[in-house]
């Protein structure tokens, strides 16, 4: 399969967590946590349409500030999810800097905290010297936070010591796959107009809809989108790529990440303490590299990738990863 998300860890398995994905052919990027973003270029910063956080500890928020100062000259808005509390920890955040030289900045963030009876809206806009505005509540069923014709993100809560920490799952809900031999046939040229024709087939588009297809000879011909769902595509089950990070290890929380993680093609998850510090892991609410390794191969998920790493194990650099990696591939022990 093509992929359509192209995830990466910002500061790779030992810093902050920032999984910052690009949506290809949109120029577009989502970010789950936002610990330190100085390796993002302002360019990719710019590209971030919705941040999902987990939880507000500090190595998983404290890059928002570089996020803000790039965002707030821009008629942009930033949408933000995170757990309960959010809103209010952001109007506190926000409120600790002087705004009376923003007046008429387009700029405005949107936070989006999911509670028991939904999710509660509310709008901070740069031009207000961002005081809270127009709060509103809005439905929420089966966790599914936001949704687009292109990938919805879901979320489960999972305990962290005695606060909720979300896991995501970010899913396409189909996959368009060109087949490139039929278009040869054809004499159809590649280009942007394939991006339009995967979007009309995902939103269900009237199948008489006329597309101008840019032929190889040159020139362009119309034709109906019935026409090429029926001759140059195929549609297979969607991309899934989850995140899991600071969970305590307890059955509660496997048990939600198996059923989040089912299939997925990618799953990144924490992995920050060796399988003989399991007491500690306990202490400190985080997952081992072995439960991380077990976990992904349990969930049936074609590919892992684990991070946030503790820094005591830095004189060992790849010892957690291989620790994840026997479990994955189903070893019976811990290293
Ligand atoms: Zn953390
Ligand atoms: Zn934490």
């Amino acid at each position: 399969m093509r992929s359509v998300f192209f995830p990466r860890l910002v500061n790779g398995a030992y810093g902050d967590p920032a999984l910052y994905v690009h949506l290809a052919y949109r120029g577009e990027a989502l970010l789950f946590d936002c610990g330190d973003l100085h390796l993002l270029s302002p360019g990719e910063l710019l590209k971030t349409r919705v941040l999902f956080l987990s939880h507000a500890h500090i190595d998983h928020l404290v890059g928002f500030d570089l996020l803000l100062r790039t965002f707030l000259a821009r008629d942009l808005t930033l949408l933000m999810y995170g757990p309960a509390g959010l809103a209010d920890q952001m109007a506190a955040r926000l409120k600790g800097y002087t705004w009376n030289l923003v007046d008429g900045y387009p700029f405005e963030l949107t936070v989006r905290e999911w509670l028991p009876e939904g999710i509660r809206e509310v709008t901070f806009p740069a031009g207000d010297a961002f005081h809270p505005h127009a709060e509103r509540l809005i439905p929420c069923d089966n966790g599914i936070l936001h949704t687009t014709p292109w990938y919805r993100v879901r979320a489960v809560p999972l305990e962290h010591g005695d606060i909720v920490s979300l896991a995501f799952s970010l899913e396409e809900p189909l996959h368009v796959a060109i087949h490139k031999d039929a278009l040869e046939r054809f004499g159809f040229a590649t280009g942007p107009w394939l991006g339009r024709f995967k979007d009309l087939v995902l939103q269900g588009s009237d199948p008489d809809t006329q597309l101008s297809v840019p032929l190889t000879r040159g020139g362009r011909q119309a034709v109906p989108l019935s026409t090429l769902r029926r001759h140059i595509a195929s549609t297979e089950r969607g991309m899934k790529i989850v995140y899991v990070t600071d969970c305590s290890p307890i059955f509660r929380n496997f048990r939600r990440i198996l059923e989040l993680a089912a299939d997925a093609h990618l799953l990144t998850i924490e992995a920050v303490f060796l399988h003989r510090d399991l007491e500690r892991a306990r202490l400190r609410n985080h997952l081992t590299a072995w439960q991380a390794g077990r976990l992904a191969r349990l969930a049936g998920a074609a590919r892992m990738r684990v991070f946030h790493h503790s820094p005591r194990y830095q004189r060992e650099p790849g010892i957690l990863e291989r620790e994840a990696r026997a479990a994955f591939s189903g070893n019976q022990k811990p290293l």
